[in-house]
Parts: structure tokens; sequence; C-alpha cells
């Protein structure tokens, strides 16, 4: 079955066609990130604008590179959200209008079932399984039943992990987002300053880097008064070695604790080279979890991963119709 998916969350205007739920056809991405630059962050109403310019060229397009006419496509799926409603709905009405003028059915996508879904892009998933979303908005370890099932067993309780890497990476005067910068700048310095980690309760598997992120500012700022020099390398280092600490720690409890088959990397921040080597060393020493880490392409927003994840929705019975809307606080459910 071929399913088109649509993606306008935030600040990429994306379509993918894709066989199977697993053969990506085409894949494309129109990223605004140049027009949200100068402003330090994405803005809503930019970002809509955008959305509207390039829907249907980004449409086209990956009907046009897949080689399939609208009329080959078994259904359409669409993020509904969460994300930013000004963008989501433009995605939303492109799907809509599509699915009533071609009698194609409509899925609706929950934008974080994408994430983890672009892991089945990569490898087949295999339950029960744990997957660690790192977002720009978002936090969590979610275990999977089943297809379908998700349930967030640990969240961030103040800001996600790519938050607080864009945040850092502002005090530091680096461009947005600044996440890539702060990673690579943690390559070339040493974790030599003492930053806090937020373990939370023992048995918790929430997250919080809002204590962190002040750390890091508070650091900067006394060094200043003091007339001290502090090496931002050092500095990038060091905080990517505490987000890592807790991520990485937290993610193996959970996976033994929930006996797991399976850990997938999810969402922008997975990305990060610290991250992903990390997972690969603390997974080494459990060859009976198998860790997924799918390549960078498929961890920031994308509309394949829509695709993969309105795959299963579709094929599990799932139908939207067109009273379908853009729903900024979506619980994750497929
Ligand atoms: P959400 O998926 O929660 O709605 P989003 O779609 O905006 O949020 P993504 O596009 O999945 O988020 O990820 C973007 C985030 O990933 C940004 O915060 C960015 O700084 C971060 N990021 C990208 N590459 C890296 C990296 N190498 N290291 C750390 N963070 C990174
Ligand atoms: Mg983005
Ligand atoms: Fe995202």
């Amino acid at each position: 079955i071929i399913v088109l998916g649509i993606e306008t969350s935030c600040d990429e205007t994306a379509a993918a066609v894709i066989k199977n739920g697993r053969d990506i056809l085409s894949n494309v991405v129109a990223s605004q990130i140049e027009s949200h630059k100068r402003f330090g962050g994405v803005v809503p109403e930019i970002a809509s604008r955008h959305h509207v310019e390039q829907i249907t060229l980004v449409i086209e397009e990956a009907l046009a590179k897949a080689e399939i006419a609208i009329e080959d496509v078994d259904a359409i799926a669409v993020t509904e959200g969460p994300g930013l409603v000004g963008a989501l709905l433009i995605g939303v009405n492109a799907a809509k209008a599509l699915a009533f003028a071609h009698g194609i059915p409509l899925v609706g996508v929950h934008h974080i079932a994408g994430h983890i879904y672009a892991n089945r892009l990569v490898t087949e998933m295999k339950f029960p399984l744990l997957s660690l979303v790192v977002s720009g908005g978002h936090t969590e370890l979610v275990y999977m039943q089943e297809h379908g099932s998700f349930e967030v067993i640990g969240e961030t309780r103040d800001d996600a992990a790519g938050e607080a890497y864009d945040k850092v990476a502002r005090t530091l005067s680096l461009p947005y987002p600044g996440g890539p910068h702060i990673d690579r700048m943690a390559h070339e310095g040493e974790a030599t300053i003492d930053l806090p980690r937020a373990w939370l309760e023992p048995d918790s598997y929430d997250f919080s880097f809002s204590g962190l992120k002040s750390a890091v500012i508070n650091t900067i700022h006394n060094a200043k008064q003091r007339g001290e020099t502090i090496e931002p390398v050092n500095l990038a280092a060091s905080f990517q070695s505490s987000v890592v600490d807790v991520l990485v720690t937290k993610t193996m409890r959970a996976a033994e604790e929930y006996d797991v088959k399976q850990v997938l990397l999810a969402g922008g921040v997975a990305a990060n080279k610290g991250l992903r080597a990390r997972l690969e060393q603390a997974f080494q020493e459990k060859p009976d979890i198998e860790l997924v880490i799918p390549p960078l392409s498929l961890c920031t927003d994308n509309a394949a991963m829509i695709a993969a994840a309105g795959t299963i929705a579709f094929q599990k019975g799932k139908r939207s119709d067109l009273a379908l809307n853009a729903n900024p606080g979506l619980d994750l459910s497929c």
C-alpha cells in the first residue's frame, strides 16, 4: 500500500511517499530555518505563511519523485498535532482537500508517533519496546506493547532536551537551532565544569532540564563577574555530558525494568553525536536488547515518519473524517 505523508507541525514543510510502511519512495523537506534564524527561534506567524507558500509544491515534488500520481495513493497521513496550531492547520487542510477531491482515506497522525515510527523505516519493530523521544518540544520514555499502543512512562517536567540545548546555545550567542552547534563544540572541549544532574525520585523516569540550563547561565554570569574566562567548548561538553548521562541512565534502567526487546531513539536530539555514542556504548553490554538509531535525516522532522505511523494506523482501521482538525495538545495515541 502507498501512503502520502504530510507534516507541517513546526518549521518544516514536508511530504513523503512510502510503500508498505517501510520503503521510502520520496521524502521532501522544505526547511524554514533561514527565515527564523534572525529571530532566534520559530516565529509561528512566519511558519504558517511559509507552509502556505510551500505545501502544494512540496506535495507535488514528493509525488513526482516517487513517480506516482495522486490516484495511486491508498491513504493520506497527516500530522494533526501536537505543534503550532497555525502551522498544523496548513497540512491538515491540504490533506483534507486532497482526500476529498480524490476520494482517498485520511488518517490523522500524532507527531511523536511519527518520530517513533521513523525507526520502522530502518528496521522491523520488535515488541515490547521502549522509545526514547528527545526533540525540540518533547523528552519522553514511551513503552510500546504492540503497534499503535503508546504508554508514556516518563516525561520532562519542564524544558525538553532540545529546548535546553537551544536555550543554552542562545546564552552562548550561537545561531538557532543551537543543538548541533553545542554538539560540535562538546566534541572539541572537555567536561571540566561541574554541573547538576536532575535524577529526581529514585524510581522516576521523568526528566528535568531547567535546573541544568540555569546552572549553565549562572556559571557564565559568575565567571564574568569574577573576571574569569570559561572555555565555551568546555561548558558545552559539560552541559552535554549532564544531559546525556541522565538520558542514557534512565533509558537503560527502564529498558531493563520493562524487559524490552528493542530500544528506539527518536526526535531531533537523536541527531546528537554524544547521545548516539553513549547509548551505543551502554547497550553493547546488553546484547539481548537491540538498540536502533535512525539516520539523521529521519530523526529531525520529516513526512516519511508520518506516513510510516499512518500506514500502521490505517492498517489497524483508523480513518479520520473531513472534520479532522489541528489539535496542538493532542495526546499520544495512534
Ligand atoms: P517536537 O517534535 O517535540 O514537536 P520539533 O519537531 O521542533 O519538536 P525536532 O525537529 O524533532 O523538534 O528537533 C529539533 C530539536 O533538535 C532542536 O531543539 C535542535 O536544537 C535539536 N537538535 C538537532 N540536532 C541536534 C544535535 N546534534 N544535538 C542536540 N540537539 C540537536
Ligand atoms: Mg523543526
Ligand atoms: Fe518533531
